[in-house]
């Protein structure tokens, strides 16, 4: 009830009186101001909001299964099936996690632990292309970062908060929201120790990272600037707990096989010969596990963080050229679409894409060459398209050739 009421009463929140505001509620032992009541129903919301969008995790029901989650992937990306696999297992758990733990909440004492995933693969072989689709499918919010660019707290470079705050802003501030984002940490290995003994040499770049890493993998309330940038005493932090977050890292890990041909060996030799028959030497990938990465130079604690562990294979000339055609933003659909809008046809003789394969593999690029040549490619003629009365423009291999070559 609203009251007013002699000089004397005021509001035992901001303590003005009843001339200072537009009129004073009366409780049992006094009054509250209505700026501060407002206020206070506005607080009162937000945390009532807050608090229910933290508790709404995906239901299992609705949580994708491991197959759907394949098959989805291969829309998108071609080949790398066992990682695909290992991903939509892990995302799939992950789900699992977040019902299990928060939701259901049982009291059975079983509490399921975080998988984080690392995926180990050459680069441009779609480590980073996995990671994004899944977080497409998923619709969470999805932060890239290179682990080459983090430092140390106090040292140049960014700190490794500032992942959080791009989560933070990719959830438009949503902390419910981020916190069950994925974020993917992509050079890991770049951190790596570069001496495998670590009372000789603890450099700044390698294993400081990786133990400020430790605390946003292992899960844990994490104080963020959220405006980035370096941490000051008086900014206002805000606390992202890292329980649900999935981290992807990725790492070609060059020169990894040395130390898994060196285990396979010792540990072939002396049992049967047998099993070495059975080791595929071109792809040695596919054995990596917990130890070599340590042997490569990633402190034990950060492997134990990131138990599923898979590899991606290098991408031969047919997977090549299905990339060219086959997802479903496809490069060459892509250039299809832009001409289409200039009302143009493209049509590209077959010849060609083998041309763009093999000059993507002679520059060593892989699949991260691919653009830049449909580009050099396709360059002149899509400055031509707009202005020009043809319905067609016909990429021919002489054509190819004579732009590759300028
Ligand atoms: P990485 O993270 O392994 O270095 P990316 O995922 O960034 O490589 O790949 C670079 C680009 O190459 C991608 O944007 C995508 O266009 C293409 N690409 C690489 N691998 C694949 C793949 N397996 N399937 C489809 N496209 C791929």
């Amino acid at each position: 009830m609203a009251k007013k009421n002699d000089h004397t009463d005021h509001c035992i929140l901001c303590g003005r009186t009843d001339a200072e505001v537009p009129f004073l509620l009366q409780g049992m032992d006094g009054f509250i101001c209505s700026d501060c009541a407002r206020l206070a129903a506005q607080y009162v919301d937000e945390i009532e909001k807050k608090g229910s969008a933290s508790q709404a995790a995906p239901a299992l029901g609705k949580a994708p299964k491991p197959q759907e989650i394949k098959d989805y992937l291969d829309q998108y990306v071609i080949g790398q099936d066992r990682a695909k696999k290992v991903l939509s297992v892990a995302v799939y758990n992950h789900y699992k996690r977040i019902s299990h733990n928060l939701v259901d909440k049982p009291d059975d004492g079983v509490e399921l632990e975080k998988s984080n995933i690392l995926l180990v693969g050459p680069t441009g072989t779609g480590k980073t292309l996995l990671a994004r689709t899944i977080a497409k499918m998923l619709d969470v919010p999805f932060t890239i970062v290179d682990a080459t660019v983090l430092t140390e707290a106090g040292y140049v470079g960014e700190d490794v908060e500032s992942i959080l705050t791009r989560l933070l802003q990719e959830a438009d501030f949503d902390l419910a929201k981020a916190e069950r984002g994925i974020v993917f940490i992509d050079e890991i290995d770049k951190i790596a120790r570069k001496s495998d003994n670590p009372s000789i040499t603890r450099d700044v770049s390698g294993e400081g990272v990786q133990q400020a890493l430790l605390k946003l993998l292992e899960g844990s309330i994490v104080n963020v600037p959220p405006k980035g940038g370096r941490k000051h005493p008086e900014q206002e932090f805000i606390h992202v707990n890292t329980q649900n977050i999935l981290f992807i890292c990725g790492g070609a890990f060059e020169g990894i096989e040395r130390h898994i041909a060196l285990r396979k060996n010792t540990r072939i030799i002396g049992f049967n010969a047998e099993e070495k028959e059975r080791i595929n030497a071109d792809n040695l990938l596919e054995y990596v596990d917990a130890m070599d990465l340590r042997a490569y130079g990633l402190i034990p604690e950060i492997v134990g963080r990131l138990p599923v562990i898979t590899y991606l294979d290098q991408l031969d000339r047919d997977s090549l050229k299905r990339i060219l055609t086959e997802p479903k933003n496809a490069l060459l659909r892509q250039y299809e679409k832009l001409f289409e809008m200039d009302g143009m046809r493209l049509d590209i003789e077959p010849a060609v894409l083998d041309l763009i394969v093999d000059t993507s593999i002679k520059n060593k690029l892989g699949a991260r060459g691919l653009r830049s040549i449909c580009e050099k490619l396709m360059a002149d003629a899509m400055f031509d398209a707009p202005s020009s009365r043809k319905k067609t423009f016909k990429l021919t291999l002489d054509y190819a050739r004579q732009k590759l070559e300028q």
